[in-house]
């Protein structure tokens, strides 16, 4: 019996999920290509919402749940 090793270069995520060198604008974690700059879809959205609200300044009553989208930028 000959066996074959298989010699799969890089690793082959099951989802298909590419991962590149980038990082996340947001979060720093490695950028999805798909959601480029960002690493995911959650990511994209929340920085578009900063912006928007920061730049429009959308008033409102109810009290935003800013935990999420106030994360430090300065980690390193
Ligand atoms: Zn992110």
């Amino acid at each position: 019996m000959t066996t074959k090793p298989s010699a799969s270069a890089g690793k082959a995520r099951p989802d298909g999920v590419r991962v590149t060198a980038a990082k996340c604008v947001r979060c720093k974690k490695p950028v999805v290509a798909r959601f480029r700059p960002f690493c995911s879809q959650r990511c994209s959205d929340l920085d578009l919402a900063g912006w928007l609200t920061s730049q429009y300044r959308i008033p409102t009553d109810e009290a935003p749940d800013g935990s999420e989208i106030d994360l430090p930028l300065d980690e390193d």
